[in-house]
């Protein structure tokens, strides 16, 4: 069906993959406001190659995201790594990964390790439904009571959430936690790519471009409204149109309203160091109040060797616009609290996203829009296959769903 002309916005995952498996078949235009393609798997060079913007890795259950890298031919490139994790607290990384490293932990009583626990073994057991209207705050203090709040969840949703962090829901939560204690602990198994997403996304670019299909960068889509036929995108008309963007922002383009969606954006700084802060830990929450969440060690993830300097993210979210002055408040609190001298901090940058995905609050589970309302494709984090844990692999399968949708109606 060559005469059937698409739109794609945005070149995301979402919108990359959707293009993917709808290439040869159809005429495709992706519009993307940045000047290159990944959107949140976005990467930028260091001395030794390739670094994510945001960190990120991958499970051993993202089954599409596997074939993905598979049929793109990195199969060589995929690597099982190990992930440990921790606190920081009263000055102090805390290992929290193994069993011994929970036991020795301080911060929390025996009973209330337990509890933890146990909630850890029932996740699975819950109505998720029933908990869509609790926060998970108020789910975890009744559960298990305030000190495992205060002691582990706080720091973690605060990592995650930012200011939301006692609005979202418990059934998010514990959707996250039910899918997380399938995996192994001691060392989460962690999949990574050699030489970075880098390699993805340029894999996925080209074949695209290699069918046929054309990437607008630095073209935002501004204007979108209905056609006879179809819609128009900037003035072009275009039979389909697939929205990968915060739908919000696709509606006051002029797209069709689907919904309130709130979403949190990310700001996110590298840094590249003589040494390590961390410890080995590859992921640890602050516990103790920063401007940043938790510092990620990639270097202690991915071997120190590949990039001959230490890499550390320091993650934050905001609602809005980021605070003022974001990046010079993480660099001194991070010099002063990790006592970095000047010159240990070999470089620094910051990336911002304001879109960094919905904040799954109370009530959201019953928002999920579907994939297809009034002739928009919608396929991105704020997709069914997102939640609750939006992924490089729910915005894979967001993007096939659409293809696969599109394809069946018009197969010709
Ligand atoms: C800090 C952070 C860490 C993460 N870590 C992990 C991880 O470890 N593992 C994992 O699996 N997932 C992780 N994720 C999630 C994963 O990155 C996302 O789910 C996925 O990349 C989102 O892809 P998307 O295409 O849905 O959205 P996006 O990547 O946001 O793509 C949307 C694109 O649309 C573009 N756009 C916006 N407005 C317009 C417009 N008006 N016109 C044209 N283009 C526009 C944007 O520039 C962007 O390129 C992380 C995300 C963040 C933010």
């Amino acid at each position: 069906m060559k005469n059937i002309n698409i739109c794609i916005i945005g070149s995301g995952l979402a919108g990359l993959s959707a293009a993917y498996y709808l290439k040869y078949k159809y005429n495709i235009e992706i519009f993307e406001k940045r000047e290159r393609t990944g959107g949140c798997l976005s990467s930028s060079k260091t001395k030794n190659g390739y670094v994510e913007d945001f960190y990120h890795h991958f499970f051993e259950g993202d089954s599409l995201l596997i074939s993905l890298i598979e049929e793109l031919s990195l199969k060589e490139e995929m690597e099982w790594l190990k992930g440990s994790t921790g606190y920081h607290v009263n000055g102090k990384n805390e290992p929290l990964t193994t069993i011994p490293e929970i036991i020795r932990y301080p911060y929390m009583t025996f009973y209330e390790k337990f509890r933890l626990g146990m909630l850890t073994l029932r996740a699975g057991e819950y109505d998720i439904e029933k908990l869509d209207e609790v926060t998970a705050k108020d789910f975890i203090e009744k559960e298990c009571g305030k000190g495992v709040y205060n002691s582990f969840f706080e720091p973690l949703l605060r990592s995650k959430s930012g200011e939301y962090s006692d609005k979202v829901s418990a059934a998010w939560l514990i959707s996250r936690i039910a899918i997380r204690s399938n995996r192994k602990s001691g060392g989460e198994k962690l999949g990574y790519l050699r030489n970075g997403f880098e390699s993805l996304i340029e894999s996925l670019e080209k074949e695209i471009l290699d069918s046929g299909c054309t990437i607008h960068t630095n073209t935002p889509a501004e204007a979108i409204t209905k056609s006879e036929n179809g819609w128009f995108v900037n003035g072009k008309e275009f039979d389909l149109v697939i929205n990968t963007i915060n739908p919000k922002k696709f509606c006051q383009l002029g797209g069709p309203n689907i919904g309130e969606f709130i979403y949190q954006g990310a700001a996110c700084m590298t840094l590249g160091l003589k040494r390590d802060v961390l410890n080995g830990l590859y992921w640890v929450n602050m516990k103790d109040k920063a401007p940043y969440g938790a510092v990620i060690g990639h270097t202690n993830f991915v071997p120190y060797e590949r990039y001959d300097e230490h890499i550390v993210y320091l993650a934050s979210y905001f609602s809005g616009k980021p605070p003022e002055g974001i990046q010079e408040q993480m660099l001194t609190d991070f010099k002063t609290r990790f006592s970095l001298k000047d010159d240990e901090i070999l470089w620094n940058r910051i990336f911002i996203e304001e879109d960094a995905g919905p904040v799954y609050m109370t009530g959201y589970r019953s928002k999920i829009p579907g994939y297809c309302i009034d002739g928009i494709y919608y396929a991105g984090m704020f997709s069914e296959a997102n939640y609750p844990e939006r992924s490089m692999e729910g915005s894979i399968a967001a993007g096939k769903k659409v293809a696969g949708m599109i394809s069946e109606a018009y197969s010709g």
